[in-house]
């Protein structure tokens, strides 16, 4: 992936080094479980551990600071603009109105969201209540290591599948699903998580199409290497991995040939409209 030389996002709340000076459970094989279970359950920031009172971000600046200067976040902040550039541009085409830009928390060890707590390892996730997209970088090696999905491209894959479901809530399709799931009975209310997650790939896609459009940031291989990483995590893997039953209803993110089709529909397409996962 071309990322040098692009756009740095000014919405990246750098954490690092402020941890919450909580051991981190476990290691080895606990980290991986931790970081598959919640990956599992990923879009739904209500199961991050509430274990914790609510109270404000402790150890998370309230906002943007100066830039760090590493590589990582250079490239979180470049992949960060990207979506940006994307979601600004469809917003004004198709909703003729701005993109309410979310800002991503890079830390390390554990974080308080407004959405709760959350260790290290745990993978990205989305916390609607406050908009922000949370990256501990150290996901990033489990996903080479562990998954077996090396690459900026794959990196990059993930925060803009985080992206997606922050325009998910703007949007007020999160809002809806949460209101349908708990209606629901426990397989459709799965069911309806899955849907949600396969549009968060969609929407992936079209950030991967848009860029390309843009500023060409696509070199061989790396599509592969982002359906790479979407097979990866995508749930019949990592209940696999995990050497338990395959079982479609307990699915939250959908199967990886599922994860994959719907990427590469907001790749090819460019168009927000091909993403409705929830039709049909
Ligand atoms: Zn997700």
């Amino acid at each position: 992936m071309r990322w040098t030389g692009g756009r740095r996002s000014g919405n990246v709340i750098d954490a690092r080094g402020r941890g919450m000076g909580v051991p981190v459970v476990g290691g080895g094989l606990g980290m991986a479980v931790l970081a598959l279970v919640v990956y599992l359950l990923g879009g739904d920031p209500s199961v991050i551990t509430d274990s914790v009172p609510q109270q404000p971000s402790a150890g998370v600046p309230a906002g943007p600071g100066p830039a760090a200067n590493d590589e990582a976040s250079q490239f979180v902040s470049v992949v960060l603009a990207d979506t940006e550039d994307t979601w600004n541009t469809i917003f004004r085409d198709k909703f003729g109105r701005d993109y309410p830009e979310p800002e991503l928390v890079l830390f390390t060890d554990a974080v308080q969201s407004a959405c709760g707590f959350a260790q290290a390892a745990m993978g990205p996730f989305y916390c609607p209540r406050d908009r922000r997209v949370y990256i501990d970088l150290a996901f990033y090696r489990e996903l080479r290591d562990r998954f077996r999905a090396p690459g900026d491209f794959a990196q990059a894959y993930v925060i803009a599948h985080e992206v997606g479901h922050h325009v998910q809530t703007v949007t007020g399709v999160s809002g809806q699903v949460g209101e349908a799931r708990a209606r629901a009975g426990r397989a459709e209310s799965n069911a309806l998580s899955v849907r949600q997650e396969l549009q968060a790939d969609c929407y992936a896609g079209l950030w991967a199409h848009h860029a390309q459009r843009t500023r060409d940031v696509v070199e061989p291989g790396d599509i592969e290497e982002a359906l790479g990483a979407a097979s990866a995590i995508g749930d019949d893997r990592i209940q696999r991995a995990g050497g338990g039953r395959v079982a479609p209803e307990s699915f939250t993110h959908g199967t990886s040939e599922q994860r994959m089709s719907w990427f590469r529909r907001g790749y090819d397409t460019g168009q927000m409209d091909a993403c409705d996962t929830f039709g049909g």
